[in-house]
């Protein structure tokens, strides 16, 4: 599952200098070299000869700089030095490691955030940078926006020894996963789990437990999962929202998500719970 490092600090206030490391971005593409994938030395940077459009610290790991840096949204994304490749954070899982990776996805949510908040939502003026904190203000109507996080829940149903997993209409072949939607207004997060898994799948759920939370910066998500056991109903899937929804014995499992995935963590350590009691 991937998260920032532990001893990783967030800062709004870092010097841009020559051993600060830049996560650079087109929009919501992380500007790699191809050959050795990494976050870019500020040289390196310098030396592409880019202008930005937008400059942001992010904070200090292991007593390294880390800085967000954005091209103009009309760079062209193949307008890159030979050797150099702008692709969607994604597309680096596996090639970049894990710690960059993690910083990178705040550094994408954040210049996500600046560039979509320009303007004041209220009176449209040009917005301001607060001092003191990741916030923009209006100098006119002194409205404050933070950086947007999308509060979503993951469930994990379990029955006996099955697991009840969905496979969402734009999903890999093949692939299932645990369930997942996001948070209403004025909702909890408990409300949520056992709203989104009956109407996804006509089930009633009992005893929701926390099990861990992850930023996923696609675009703003936390994702909060949970494990729940079964209630009462029988499965009929959500058409609009799923392809398919099925109970799958631990002994015959689908294909499951991606190794960097809190889905996947979740799935793993029910698995291993499930079988240290005997199923
Ligand atoms: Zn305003």
């Amino acid at each position: 599952m991937l998260r920032t490092p532990i001893d990783f600090q967030p800062a709004l206030d870092l010097e841009l200098h020559p051993d600060a490391v830049v996560h650079l971005f087109v929009r919501d593409s992380l500007v790699q070299s191809l050959d050795e994938p990494r976050a870019l030395p500020w040289r390196t940077w310098r030396a592409m000869g880019f202008q930005p459009a937008r400059v942001h610290p992010i904070g200090r790991h292991q007593g390294v700089d880390h800085i967000a840096v954005a091209l103009p949204d009309d760079h062209p994304a193949d307008l890159m030095p030979d050797g150099w490749k702008a692709a969607n954070l994604r597309t680096w899982f596996g090639s970049l490691d894990d710690e960059t990776l993690s910083i990178a996805m705040r550094a994408v949510q954040i210049l996500e955030w600046d560039r979509t908040h320009q303007f004041c939502g209220a009176c449209g003026i040009p917005t301001e940078q607060a001092s003191g904190e990741r916030a923009k203000r209006c100098p006119r109507c002194r409205l404050t926006v933070y950086p947007r996080i999308s509060p979503a829940m993951m469930a994990l149903v379990t029955k006996g020894n099955q697991l009840l997993l969905g496979r969402g209409v734009n999903f890999p072949p093949g692939r299932y996963s645990a369930l997942a939607g996001f948070l209403e207004a004025g909702e909890t997060i408990e409300e949520c789990v056992a709203r989104e898994v009956r109407e996804e799948t006509n089930i009633e759920i009992k005893n929701p437990r926390y099990f861990a939370s992850q930023s996923w910066p696609f675009p703003n998500s936390l994702m909060i999962a949970f494990t729940a056991e079964y209630a009462s109903g029988e499965v009929r899937h959500d058409p609009a929202e799923l392809a398919d929804a099925q109970w799958f014995d631990l002994d015959a499992l689908p294909q499951m998500p991606p190794r960097l995935s809190i889905a996947r963590a979740l799935i793993d350590a029910t698995i291993a719970r499930m079988r240290a009691n005997g199923a």
